[in-house]
């Protein structure tokens, strides 16, 4: 399939399969599911990202003391917060050392990832971090922790965060923007995207586009659902999953590994079809379709499917706007 460059850099297949308004829902949902969040500035891609832990489940108290633990080490603990009880939000500066984010120093100290251990780590304007300091996250993204070496040992920090990150489409902010011309070259539209590397691209499961004209309609939106309701269709979503995986160490969709996969996501013919074909147009890699599963997975638990249909692995699959394979063409 011979792309453009507007759909290069912008998902073409989701035009086709029409977006659903944007709402909390789709950070909700898939909790535990990494997400990058693509729209100009003003968009209100800070203020969402901020309110992902207030509609995600409460703190287990196991998770609440974990998390309070690395937080004391740190000596982030004073006066009357002397227990981290809610889900924490980290959002570091770009200019971030990797030491910073991920921990070091001769007597290890933990890192952002893991002051956002049980929460959520914000990264906004992604592509201005450094190449070398987004590569550190490939680890915990993978494992959960941190294993920060030093000459006399190696100091394992828990590092289980949902990962929400933000950025322009285009290093002036206003590609395909209705308010603002851009005046970027494609040239410089690639460079900037191609900052954020596949592999890295690969291990955050949803590019979310969110343009300024649908962050207005949301404010506007009388029938706009409360952030309770919206924890309340979470919590049961949450629930449907504890009780898949109840007698394994697994809790959430997002850490289902392959024969996980295989039991949990089985697809109709129609359903396996429309991926296939998916992936073949879009070449996808075999990383993505099992993340797309995934998601399609927490999208029907979020409907009270037990059944993953094909709307689902069709909203699932334009989530994948951002794939390298995809936009740097055929
Ligand atoms: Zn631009």
């Amino acid at each position: 399939m011979r792309l453009g460059q507007e759909e290069r850099v912008f998902c073409g297949f989701c035009k086709l399969l029409k977006l659903r308004e944007l709402n909390e829902r789709r950070l909700a949902g898939e909790f535990g599911q990494n997400m990058l969040m693509i729209g100009p500035p003003g968009s209100g891609k800070t203020m969402l990202a901020k309110r992902i832990p207030s509609i995600l489940p409460p703190m287990t108290f196991d998770e609440a003391l974990e998390t309070t633990a690395i937080h004391s080490v740190c000596g982030l603990l004073r006066g009357d917060k002397q227990f981290v009880a809610q889900r924490p939000f980290r959002s570091p500066h770009h200019t971030i050392s990797a030491a910073g984010l991920v921990g070091g120093g001769s007597n290890p100290r933990p890192g952002e990832v893991s002051l956002a251990h049980n929460g959520v780590l914000f990264l906004d304007e992604l592509p201005e971090f450094q190449r070398n300091v987004l590569e550190v996250l490939r680890q915990p993204l993978e494992e959960d922790e941190v294993i920060i070496s030093r000459a006399a040992r190696s100091v394992p920090f828990p590092a289980k965060f949902m990962l929400a990150a933000a950025m322009n489409p285009c290093p002036c902010g206003y590609w395909n923007s209705v308010a603002k011309e851009c005046v970027c070259t494609p040239a410089q539209i690639q460079r900037y995207l191609s900052k954020i590397s596949g592999p890295l691209l690969d291990r955050i499961d949803l590019h979310i586009d969110v343009p300024e004209v649908k962050y207005k309609e949301l404010i506007r939106d009388p029938d706009g659902e409360a952030s309770p309701v919206i924890a309340q269709r979470v919590r049961r979503a949450r629930e449907i999953q504890l009780e898949r995986f109840r007698h394994t160490a697994l809790y959430c969709n997002a850490h289902m590994g392959s024969s996980e996969i295989h039991r949990h996501c089985v697809l109709n013919e129609a359903t396996r079809k429309l991926l296939e074909t998916a992936i073949q147009k879009l070449n996808f890699s075999a990383r993505a379709y099992d993340r797309i599963l995934k998601v399609a997975r927490t999208i029907a638990d979020l409907a009270h499917s037990e059944q993953i249909g094909t709307e689902h692995v069709a909203e699932a699959i334009q989530y994948r706007s951002l794939d390298r394979n995809f936009w740097e063409g055929t």
